[in-house]
């Protein structure tokens, strides 16, 4: 399976799974710049995958699903109009067209019912959408600081290897964030050294690796010494438990 990157809108990223000449895209916010991929490489689109209800996420998939007549994967429970399959949290669904396999995770957070979608192996990826970033995590526009740390626990449960596709090219930001909140952290450092590069010669800097995000992401190093002690500084006084933790970062990053 070949996975492309569809630049779109500000800082989107259309995946494209590909296998021999059939295709299926993730989150197309935008059909006309999936259209034109499809068309360059002369592939056909077999399916959509979709992982909330966003515009930036669903805004083609009307006119994909008329054009190519495929099936529409998407969440159970986030509100998003013309599913063929709607999902669930232990769902496993079989791209058609591509025979490739995904587990559905629940991540909620972000909005009330997105999903991710895994493939465990071989060659471990996850379309996390807007909850897990490349050295981040999305706003919680819909759910609470539990939920959104719960969601981010389970994608940090995946294996080391595991690919992290995330929808937007929030990279750099993050990890100035993320420096402010952990000065001391050598792999971030050595991460913006390469990520900055990455960017610098217009190559996107996802996927990361679950791995990597464990080593340098502070929305999932609530439990670390470090920004336990940067988010208590931040917040004046003693935090509870690593859910506090993570709602006094979330927070500072909002205005960070
Ligand atoms: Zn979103
Ligand atoms: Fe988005």
């Amino acid at each position: 399976m070949q996975i492309h990157a569809i630049p779109a809108f500000q800082d989107n990223y259309l995946w494209v799974l590909a296998v021999d000449g059939a295709a299926a895209v993730v989150d197309p916010g935008d059909a006309a710049p999936v259209e034109r991929f499809l068309e360059d490489r002369g592939l056909r689109l077999a399916a959509i995958l979709a992982t909330h209800h966003h515009a930036d996420h669903i805004g083609g998939v009307p006119a994909l699903a008329r054009r190519w007549k495929c099936p529409v994967f998407g969440p159970a429970h986030d509100g998003v109009d013309g599913l063929s399959q709607r999902l669930v949290e232990g769902d496993r669904i079989t791209v058609p067209g591509l025979g490739v396999a995904f587990d559905v995770l629940d991540v909620p957070g972000h909005t009330a019912g997105h999903i991710a979608y895994v493939r465990r192996d071989p060659d471990p990826v996850v379309f996390c959408g807007d909850t897990l970033f490349a050295c981040g995590c999305g706003r919680l526009f819909e759910g609470t600081p539990a939920q959104m740390s719960s969601s981010l626990g389970k994608l940090a449960r995946l294996a080391g290897a595991t690919r992290v596709y995330c929808a937007h090219e929030y990279t750099l930001a993050n990890i100035r964030f993320a420096e402010a909140v952990e000065p001391g952290n050598r792999a971030l450092a050595d991460r913006k050294a390469r990520d900055t590069e990455k960017r610098a010669r217009g190559v996107p800097t996802v996927p990361s690796s679950i791995a990597e995000e464990l080593a340098t992401n502070p929305f999932l190093r609530c439990s670390e010494p470090a920004v336990i002690a940067a988010a208590e500084r931040r917040a004046g006084h003693a935090l509870p438990g690593p859910v506090e933790v993570f709602a006094t970062i979330r927070e500072w990053k909002n205005t960070f």
